[in-house]
């Protein structure tokens, strides 16, 4: 009984020697799952996370994050952990659309005042740190079609440089079925915007939202708690869009992550 006592006590002092568990490549625009062990407190350059019950936790790297990050662990025994991370640089893709209604590339003063009150809706979804931690599902692709736009590209239309994509671009034919990429709770919905047109967002936790935009159709109204692969919409071609096509994109906090980054976890 001794013995056995002892190897217990062995094997929980050296699980507390080691960091945290992390899925996911350290890479720009990465999302990277975390594990540790239950009451740690987690800071990801000098941020605190929130960590769920279970000691799982979640942050990611923008498209141009720094070559070093570094993760901090506080135990409940005390003993702090640091670790080192190593982002690797991505090469963005240069991507070029032609053909764009001139009042979408260059919008005037009343359509900027427009773009500006719903880019402030979406901030503010964004500013969200609701603790449950309904991520830990993981994410699948939302809808099935090709894809035809990546994140990252720095996209340029109709010949002036724009802000990079900040999502995936499925196409598919309108009225595809779209689905919630995890669980989660539905924090925006829209019928109208200016860029996005009918535009959905889901809270998934800890800072983490994806966003649904282009639709042609939408099933849900905000608050609404989803199950991943509930149907919460269908493809479109609303708001600035050239074809019918689900423009999905995730958010952590303030920072864009890549959609594709979050798959194949489960
Ligand atoms: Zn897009």
């Amino acid at each position: 009984m001794k013995k056995i006592l002892y190897i217990f006590a062995v094997l929980f002092l050296s699980q507390q020697a080691f960091a945290a568990d992390l899925s996911g490549d350290i890479k720009q625009g990465a999302i990277v799952f975390g594990k540790t062990i239950s009451g740690t407190e987690v800071l990801f350059d000098g941020k605190l996370l929130k960590v769920a019950k279970d000691g799982r936790f979640v942050f990611g790297f923008g498209r141009d994050a720094k070559a070093k990050s570094e993760l901090i662990e506080k135990l409940p025994n005390g003993k702090e952990l640091k670790t080192k991370l190593s982002v690797a640089k991505r090469n963005w893709k240069i991507q070029k659309i032609n053909g764009l209604p001139a009042k979408h590339v260059t919008p005037d003063e009343k359509e900027l005042k427009r773009i500006y009150a719903e880019l402030a809706l979406i901030k503010d979804v964004r500013k969200i740190n609701s603790k449950n931690p309904y991520f830990t599902k993981g994410f699948i692709q939302p809808a099935e079609g090709v894809i035809t736009g990546i994140f990252g590209s720095q996209r340029i239309l109709n010949g002036k440089p724009r802000s990079p994509h900040s999502g995936v671009d499925i196409a598919a034919p309108t009225g595809t079925p779209v689905k919630a990429a995890s669980d989660g709770v539905i924090s925006l919905v829209h019928e109208d915007m200016f860029y996005t047109g009918k535009t959905i967002m889901i809270d998934h936790g800890h800072m983490l939202e994806t966003i649904y935009i282009h639709m042609s159709k939408i099933n849900v109204k905000k608050g609404d708690i989803v199950n991943q692969g509930d149907i919460i919409g269908y493809v479109g071609s609303t708001g600035r869009s050239t074809g019918a096509h689900l423009h999905w994109g995730i958010s952590w906090g303030n920072v864009k992550l890549d959609p594709q980054t979050t798959l194949n976890f489960n």
